[in-house]
């Protein structure tokens, strides 16, 4: 093999302004774990993207729940920017970055209950695969508890532990030692129930399912809202009766809030709702606004203690990344002084009215369910018969898309259900939300 010679012309030919056609050329570069639309996404600002083109779309997705305080935020580009100024990186045990320490001290301070030790890492999955190994090494058992229609991630554990069987069938089983229980989501319950009369069935089992695998349960891990499996709030009571379950048997509850915290619900974390103090709690996405790779897994001193007496090794060349962790503190700050946490609880009760209406109106939507700014709805064949529509969901999707309005729409909320999901910042307007449920509203109306 000839090594490849690169001159600087070379890489200048391609950085200089390309045409939008030989750009999307060279989507060919890139690996097709998943299918992307074919436009380039050149600029954001507020709840606004603009294609290369100039076009623009009303982002209700929030890309991958994530982006809560929108595109272009002054201040976590100054914070940002000051930081790569100073330090770009620093890691291991090489010495502390002000803005890590600065950022554990923080989330101590808003963290639920007893979380009150960090370590952050790059990604939600990476942060939920440490999770898992913190709480196999600290009890010493290996089994996990997870939800069918539950996303926790992509990679080794936290694939496993996602119970969205259609992302993973290229590669199931990923690895042994997870078991999954039916999710709390009365409107296709597993148990053919109904809630109350039900008695909690999918938390019963749950405790069943601790009973009959004997000691060997690590932990327990659940999203407070299934989220990526499509916006499922659970009965008020099944949280409560799972964590009661959890302390009964000494098994760590890991409270997946990578798309639920930072006030995307309406409270600073979704565990808030329902008064649960997890064991341990992954967070990302909203953390720093994804204006930087960040994750971070917290747990109780009681176990970051166990960590420390195990000597329980883990290391990410990406942990307490500077960078990334100015961003996190900016983000957390404008959502502060901002008041974003309440704003998200009061335009979310406004959305929930104006979206209840529209699926009222139609009926091949039904289920509507959410909190905050985070809702989801079935798209059905009728709200009779509540089949699932995938034709029409991928239609709504791309038909909303090319009349200027982002939504996801997914296949997961339990085996067959189609959701769609509105997600906009926390900083969205009262116009823009309008504005862009006409444009749900009326792309609907086209299609049917
Ligand atoms: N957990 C939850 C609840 C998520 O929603 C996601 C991402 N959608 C992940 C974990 C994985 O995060 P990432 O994509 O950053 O790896």
């Amino acid at each position: 093999m000839t090594p490849k010679n690169i001159r600087v012309e070379d890489v200048d030919g391609i950085l200089k302004e390309a045409r939008t056609e030989e750009l999307l050329e060279w989507a060919k570069y890139m690996i097709p774990y998943y299918g992307v639309r074919p436009i380039v996404i050149k600029e954001g600002s507020g709840s606004t993207l603009r294609d290369i083109s100039g076009k623009e779309y009303i982002d209700f997705a929030s890309i991958a729940h994530s982006n809560i305080l929108g595109y272009g935020c002054q201040e976590v580009k100054e914070k940002m920017r000051e930081q790569i100024d100073e330090l770009s990186t620093i890691t291991g045990t090489h010495g502390y970055s002000i803005p890590a320490l600065q950022l554990g001290k923080l989330i101590a301070e808003i963290a639920p209950g007893e979380l009150s030790r960090y370590y952050s890492s790059a990604g939600g999955s990476e942060s939920v695969d440490i999770a898992i190994k913190t709480v196999r090494a600290v009890t010493g058992r290996q089994k996990i508890i997870a939800r069918w229609g539950g996303y926790h991630g992509c990679l080794a554990w936290s694939g496993s532990a996602s119970g969205t069987v259609l992302y993973k069938r290229a590669y199931d089983p990923i690895s042994p030692g997870f078991i999954h229980v039916p999710p709390p989501y009365c409107y296709r319950c597993t148990f053919g129930l109904e809630y109350p009369s039900c008695g909690l069935a999918c938390a019963k089992v749950i405790e069943d399912a601790i009973k009959y695998e004997g000691p060997t349960i690590a932990g327990v891990i659940g999203e407070m809202i299934i989220g990526g499996g499509g916006v499922v709030v659970p009965p008020d009571d099944y949280w409560p009766t799972v964590k009661k379950t959890c302390d009964e048997y000494d098994v760590p509850l890991i409270d997946d809030e990578i798309i639920t915290s930072f006030g995307r619900t309406g409270k600073m974390f979704a565990c808030e709702h329902w008064g649960i103090s997890p064991d341990v709690m992954t967070v990302s996405k909203g953390l720093a606004s994804c204006y930087n790779p960040i994750s971070a897994v917290l747990v109780t001193e009681k176990i970051a203690k166990g960590v420390e007496k195990l000597q329980a090794y883990h290391f990410n060349t990406y942990s307490y990344h500077p960078v990334s962790c100015a961003a996190a503190l900016a983000t957390i700050r404008v959502i502060v002084e901002r008041n974003l946490v309440d704003r998200s609880a009061r335009l979310g009760e406004k959305l929930r009215k104006k979206l209840s209406a529209i699926v009222d109106e139609f009926d091949v939507l039904d289920g509507l369910g959410g909190k905050g700014l985070y809702f989801g709805f079935e798209i059905v064949k009728s709200k009779q018969t509540r089949v699932p529509d995938p034709d029409l969901a991928g239609r709504i999707a791309n038909s909303a898309f090319k009349n200027g309005l982002l939504i996801n729409v997914s296949r997961m909320r339990m085996k067959e259900g189609v959701i769609g999901t509105i997600c906009p910042p926390l900083v969205v307007t009262e116009e823009e939300m309008d504005k862009g449920l006409e444009i749900l509203r009326s792309t609907i109306q086209q299609l049917i």
